[in-house]
């Protein structure tokens, strides 16, 4: 980890180019890279020396841009991969096998929800979903002999939750696990987890990493601070000799910091192959370049928006954790002081079919599933995401019928609110 200030690290993190050499991180567009004899190559299989051979589990692009966020979120390794999801599912998988479980935050993603309560129970791992506020009490009669993580959003999308990351990070370590946080909408220049506790960051970079809607990415980070030998009994597969990679024990072999994501990119990538394309890794660390200038933008339309909407005589509520006298104003304050995201969610007074005219005549404010766009973008969750669900389904969901997730870009705030406010005189 460098000793630069976030806002550096954005920029010129994860690649110092030497003598030279290209001022961008080049895109290796290359599946394979080339060896003298043989020999050579048998020791990047048995994982004796570090190098390329095969895209699939590392690439020098994806390696510059991986270890770009390790370093702003404070970690000591990291791996991308295709996807939010890919990301998520490898770092718990890597940790929980069949007959293992999990404790996770009811309010996770939906994506998320469904990877772990429909897929991995398939797979034979099994989850207990608690409240973000439930007790400390509550919290630690969620485990079992059997749990091997703990799993939350800084931020949930789109509950707008926010994690007590060391109330999380207490009961997790008391149970001798690792706290795993999917850090998509903080993003680490709002919050950065380990810091707090958290042992195992994830990433949709799809959100504001990459910032442009330009593409599909995930990205794993290990704080190093877990001692998995401590635990060795929980842990076997990173504690006890691999035998597809001859008998290498991960966390004696690489340490504290490294054997988490070796193991992750030498069994799990190697494996299922969600890799990132290298073009995809390349667009991703511009977005990053200008993460730091994007974020407080986000942030400051969220809340002229927020704080518009709060006024307002046909809204019936707001949920945006920056705005003063919201539920998790205060967590807010203590993990996220600078700012947390863009994304606001409200309801009408005028119930479902008020939402549905708003949603008619927004002009700037685009209808999209996305979120976290540098473009302003909007979501009736009741007609698009959630549209099989009765009235009953979605309050379960904590969804009302009349809710509009409304992510705030970077354009002008008087320009989101005059679209809001011409959309409004039709409701
Ligand atoms: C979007 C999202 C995901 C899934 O990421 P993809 O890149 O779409 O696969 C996971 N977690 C959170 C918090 C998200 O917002």
């Amino acid at each position: 980890m460098s000793s630069y200030k976030i806002n550096t690290k954005c920029v010129q993190g994860g690649y110092t180019p030497g003598n030279g050499e290209p001022r961008q991180i080049p895109i290796v567009q290359s599946t394979t890279f080339k060896y003298a004899t043989s020999e050579d190559m048998a020791k990047l299989f048995d994982l004796e020396a570090s190098g390329y051979f095969y895209t699939r589990l590392q690439n020098p692009t994806n390696d510059h841009v991986a270890a770009k966020i390790c370093d702003m979120e404070g970690g000591t390794a990291a791996m991308l991969t295709s996807s939010g999801q890919a990301a998520n599912f490898y770092a718990v998988f890597n940790i929980a096998n069949c007959g293992d479980h999990v404790v996770a935050s009811s309010t996770i993603y939906g994506g998320t929800y469904n990877l772990f309560h429909v897929t991995m129970r398939k797979m034979g791992i099994d989850f207990t979903f608690v409240s973000p506020d439930c007790t400390e009490e509550e919290l630690n009669a969620a485990f079992k002999p059997n749990t091997k993580a703990v799993f939350g959003e800084t931020i949930a999308n789109p509950a707008l939750t926010v994690l007590d990351i060391e109330k999380f990070a207490k009961a997790a370590h008391a149970h001798g696990v690792p706290l795993i946080v999917d850090n998509t909408f903080a993003t680490p220049v709002n919050c950065r987890p380990i810091e707090w506790g958290c042992d195992i960051v994830t990433h949709s970079t799809t959100k504001y990493m990459d910032g442009h809607g330009a593409g599909v990415g995930g990205c794993i980070v290990d704080g190093g601070k877990f001692d998995w030998m401590a635990h060795a009994e929980k842990f076997p597969g990173l504690c006890t000799p691999d035998d597809s990679y001859h008998g290498i024990t991960y966390a004696e072999k690489f340490g504290q910091g490294g054997a988490f994501i070796t193991k992750c990119t030498a069994q799990l990538m190697r494996d299922f192959g969600s890799i990132q394309s290298p073009q995809n890794a390349f667009l991703l660390n511009l977005g990053l370049e200008s993460l730091h200038v994007r974020m407080p933008r986000h942030c400051e339309n969220a809340l002229a928006v927020a704080k518009y909407l709060k006024a307002h005589p046909k809204i019936s509520f707001v949920t945006f954790p920056g705005l003063e006298g919201d539920k998790y104003y205060e967590l807010a304050q203590k993990y996220m002081p600078d700012g947390t995201c863009g994304v606001v969610s409200f309801g009408f007074k005028g119930g479902r079919a008020a939402a549905e005219t708003f949603m008619k005549h927004l002009q700037l404010a685009a209808i999209e599933t996305h979120v976290a766009d540098a473009r302003t973008c909007t979501l009736h969750p009741a007609s698009a995401t959630h549209r099989q669900m009765n009235d009953e389904e979605l309050a379960a969901a904590g969804i009302t019928p009349d809710l509009v997730r409304f992510s705030c870009g970077i354009e002008d705030a008087a320009d989101l609110i005059a679209d809001i406010e011409q959309a409004l005189t039709h409701v």
